[in-house]
């Protein structure tokens, strides 16, 4: 017999818990299908075990100025197989609290891979659920270049099951993934090596920030090759070579990381029998309401290839169950001005326009640029002294403020309140009306003249 829902959430990732909760907080009776681990790429190979290996990467760069700071030497050693343990550990603390909360919410958890058989019924190892409404939220996985011993490198999820720190590494990518690992795995002592086939990284992001990564991660020790491919790779005797063309580039590589992006959940699903359209970059084509081209069956999260970050899946799903099952009939998420932070050493915040996208918008003379580029207090002592920078970009006589980025100790926390002003419609002299906070890095954001 086919069990019958109001909802199904197809994937119990960030998008799918957050829509199967928010819904059944209002009365609907729901169910998710995982056919691995409850919270998904975020909670198990994303977000979170990477912030605590960016965490320990932190303690290790602070460890090093420990010493300007009047401390005695400090030579801490790094014990991995506790950092991967206990970081695993945590993980399945919170893969439990998942499964309790959702259970408060009597949502029903079927574990196994879900398949569409007709546009409300879907397949678990061969018993059939249906439901008015499904939310397919099955999300991403990585990319893989098809290119002669692409297997004897990992993508990130590989990264998180490595069981010792490599001596020598090689990360192959320039978005967030590539950037974020590296750090990481620079941080904390690993020779990395950053391969781009262009010539910076980030393309998305603002450019006088990128320049200012680059320098930094630079003079941290990291190389970056730019303008460089890789060709091929071999293994041999535990160590890995890697080519560019013809050439050697490394012939003594402990590991090799994929990083060139991501690619949308959607083969198996049977995405076709339930009529449900994808786009030309092969993601579930959404409306603004995240519709999709089948009555009654909807997406959120990364599987829509829409600013693939887990706050922008939850509160997609919140927002749908809201309209769904509360009778908020306008209930959307707002894609504009959505901040982000890429957990680079030291990280980089970033929301709204970059500056060639609002000089495009709004023409050159119609902008005004503020930037301010500083020693933290924190390097007053010590001997090496990264610049921190930050920028506003500004739009029309009023000076709307439309893009900020900044790159800096703290750029992760500082950004999230200056974020709520400018969704607000923040101008700069809204910025300069608020008093300062001294002595703090944010408050050059207040004083910027
Ligand atoms: P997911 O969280 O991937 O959930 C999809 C779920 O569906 C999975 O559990 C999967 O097992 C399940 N599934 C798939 N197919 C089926 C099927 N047929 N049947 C049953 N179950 C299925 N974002 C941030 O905001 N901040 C960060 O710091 C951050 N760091 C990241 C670091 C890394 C290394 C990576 C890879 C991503 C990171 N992200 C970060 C992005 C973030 O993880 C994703 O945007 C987010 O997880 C997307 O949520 P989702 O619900 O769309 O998909
Ligand atoms: P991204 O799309 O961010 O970056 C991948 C980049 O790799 C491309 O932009 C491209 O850059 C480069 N690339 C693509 N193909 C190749 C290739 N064959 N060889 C070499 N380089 C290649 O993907 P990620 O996997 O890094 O991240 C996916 C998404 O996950 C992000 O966009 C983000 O939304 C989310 N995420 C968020 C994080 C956070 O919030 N802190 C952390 C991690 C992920 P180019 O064209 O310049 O060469």
């Amino acid at each position: 017999m086919t069990q019958h829902y109001d909802l199904i959430c197809l994937g119990g990732g960030s998008g799918g818990i957050a829509a199967a909760n928010r819904a059944s907080e209002h009365g609907a009776k729901c169910a998710i299908i995982e056919e691995h681990r409850l919270g998904g790429t975020c909670v198990n190979v994303g977000c979170i075990p990477k912030k605590i290996m960016w965490n320990a990467s932190s303690i290790a760069e602070t460890l090093q100025d420990a010493n300007d700071y009047g401390f005695g030497e400090i030579q801490p050693q790094l014990n991995w197989e506790k950092l991967v343990t206990d970081r695993e550990d945590y993980i399945v603390t919170l893969n439990q609290a998942y499964g309790r909360i959702l259970d408060k919410n009597k949502v029903d958890v079927i574990p196994g891979k879900g398949r569409f058989v007709d546009r409300n019924t879907i397949e678990v190892g061969g018993l059939q659920y249906s439901a008015d409404h499904v939310i397919i939220a099955t999300g991403s996985s990585p990319i893989w270049p098809q290119i002669p011993g692409a297997e004897f490198g990992l993508d990130s999820n590989g990264f998180f099951a490595l069981k010792q720190q490599p001596k020598k590494v090689a990360i192959v990518g320039a978005g967030y993934v590539a950037l974020e690992l590296a750090s990481v795995l620079n941080g904390l002592g690993s020779e990395t090596h950053l391969i781009i086939r262009k010539e910076k990284p980030l393309k998305a992001f603002d450019p006088t920030i990128i320049n200012g990564l680059v320098e930094l991660i630079s003079s941290q020790g990291m190389h970056i090759h730019n303008w460089c491919e890789i060709s091929k790779l071999e293994k041999r005797n535990g160590k890995i070579t890697a080519y560019a063309g013809v050439q050697v580039l490394f012939d003594d590589l402990d590991c090799v990381i994929w990083a060139i992006g991501r690619k949308p959940k959607t083969h198996d699903l049977n995405l076709d029998i339930a009529g449900v359209t994808l786009n030309d970059k092969g993601y579930v084509s959404v409306d603004a309401y995240q519709n999709t081209s089948t009555a009654g069956i909807y997406a959120v999260g990364d599987i829509t290839g829409h600013f693939e970050l887990t706050p922008v899946a939850i509160a997609a799903g919140r927002k749908l169950s809201m309209r769904l099952f509360a009778g908020k009939k306008d209930s959307k998420l707002d894609y504009s001005n959505i901040p982000t932070v890429v957990f680079t050493h030291p990280p980089i915040g970033a929301i709204g326009m970059t500056e060639p996208e609002a000089v495009e918008k709004y023409g050159k003379e119609a902008i005004k640029i503020y930037e301010s580029r500083f020693t933290p207090l924190f390097h007053a002592l010590t001997k090496h002294k990264p610049k921190t920078t930050m920028k506003l970009i500004c739009a029309g006589k009023e000076e709307k403020v439309v893009g900020c980025h900044i790159l800096g100790p703290g750029a992760d926390e500082i950004l999230q309140g200056f974020g709520v002003a400018i969704k607000m419609g923040a101008t700069k002299a809204d910025f300069d009306n608020c008093v300062a906070i001294h002595p703090s890095s944010a408050e050059e954001l207040v004083t910027m003249r």
